[in-house]
């Protein structure tokens, strides 16, 4: 599967004002792909995958009912920023609710357009949240804002010719599905479980790449007490458990014990620093395009300085990284009663991310429990830390995809 970035931005307009916006949008350096209907943008959203979407008033003057359904229906799509054309009271705005990121420009302000528009076509690195939950899945209505799906992130940058995922957490079922609507053959990759607990393996068996021959994955995973990657997981795949067996799964997969020291990859490196959780778990540190990803969905970062040793590791581990992905499934209220289960409380995680100087702090593996109304107080509360001690700090939500420029 061809995933070079090829830098396209699909651009919606009913026909009559699609050539004026043609010429506006020709300084872009980009591939502009025109679209005046809908019967066509379900299966075009997929074959091009675009990079941004530009949509113009004009678009969803006659389709934001059909549009809106699109993207309520396809969990890939809604990681594409989205530049709207037209008057943020017109009412569409409401219709594009389902995407992550939207930006609102008046017809009159295309320079700012392009403005935008070059930002976010800039080479990046790109962080995919599929699955930013804790413990298990809940797919409740109250939970559907931050996400209901265990977790999974993949990682993405220009020349990667191959996927990069951590955690194989029930948000990896919709990544699959979502490869399966692009091409889905000849997909290859390597998928980093941090440890095998229910919330970073559930999804596993429903990655539907691993049910073609034509695909490859090498699948990471450090030792365990009761064996390495390989046995891990056909122990958890078997009859009793699950109707589906390692061995019948047709993709070409290798089985890997993964240790500590820094792996070069090719276009990327991975290290890890074991966690401080029940079993072994990997606090995954990925070097890319000059850039440092720290992964740790489950590590309990105690409040006294004891173990000592640890927690002076972890702090040399994260210091100055550019991006860090945190567990902060509990307050410090909870914390309380909660210790030595595995798990932060995220004022903590904020307090030692900012002792280290780390950039950006994503928090996950949102507390089951934990409704949309009580996550977004917490967010509202890291604003105070945003653009000043972080560039950005935030409650990660599922379908939500940081950018992080190359070379910044
Ligand atoms: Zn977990
Ligand atoms: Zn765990």
């Amino acid at each position: 599967m061809d995933k070079v970035y090829s830098n396209i931005t699909y651009v919606l307009a009913d026909r009559s004002a699609a050539h004026e916006l043609k010429e506006r949008l020709a300084s872009l350096d980009t591939q502009l792909v025109f679209s005046n209907g809908t019967n066509d943008i379900s299966r075009s959203l997929f074959k091009f995958k675009p990079d941004l979407i530009i949509i113009d008033h004009s678009f969803l003057e006659l389709y934001a009912r059909e549009f809106e359904k699109i993207s309520r229906m396809n969990v890939g799509v809604r990681f594409i920023p989205v530049i709207y054309i037209g008057d943020s009271s017109d009412g569409h705005l409401e219709s594009l609710g389902y995407f992550r990121s939207v930006y609102c420009f008046t017809p009159d302000n295309i320079s700012k357009v392009i403005d935008k528009a070059t930002n976010l076509l800039a080479p990046s690195v790109r962080v995919r949240f599929w699955g930013v939950r804790g413990s298990t899945p809940c797919a409740n209505f109250e939970n559907i804002e931050y996400g209901g799906n265990t977790s999974c992130v993949e990682i993405d940058a220009p020349g990667m010719d191959e996927l990069l995922i951590l955690d194989s957490g029930t948000g990896i079922r919709n990544l699959g599905n979502h490869l399966e609507m692009q091409d889905g053959s000849g997909c290859h990759g390597r998928i980093f479980i941090t440890h095998p607990h229910w919330d970073h393996i559930q999804g596993f068996p429903f990655f539907k790449p691993f049910y073609s021959s034509s695909n490859k994955f090498s699948i990471h995973l450090p030792e365990q007490y009761r064996g390495g990657a390989q046995e891990i997981l056909s122990g958890h795949l078997t009859k009793t458990f699950f109707p589906v067996t390692l061995d019948m799964l047709a993709a070409d997969l290798e089985y890997v014990t993964q240790g500590e020291d820094e792996q070069d990859l090719g276009l990327y490196s991975v290290e890890y620093l074991v966690a401080n959780h029940p079993t072994k778990t990997a606090i995954y540190k990925v070097r890319i395009n000059g850039l440092q990803i720290v992964y740790a969905p489950d590590n309990e970062l105690p409040l006294k300085t004891s173990p000592i040793r640890f927690l002076d590791n972890f702090e040399t581990f994260i210091e100055g990284c550019d991006l860090l992905i945190h567990g902060g499934h509990f307050s410090l209220k909870q914390y309380d009663e909660r210790v030595g289960w595995g798990h932060s409380a995220w004022e903590r995680v904020v307090e030692v991310a900012k002792r280290n100087k780390v950039k950006n702090l994503y928090l996950i593996h949102h507390d089951p429990d934990a409704n949309d109304d009580a996550l977004e107080k917490r967010d509202d509360i890291l604003k105070q830390y945003r653009g000043s001690v972080f560039n950005e700090v935030c409650l990660a939500k599922e379908g939500s995809e940081i950018r992080m420029l190359i070379g910044d």
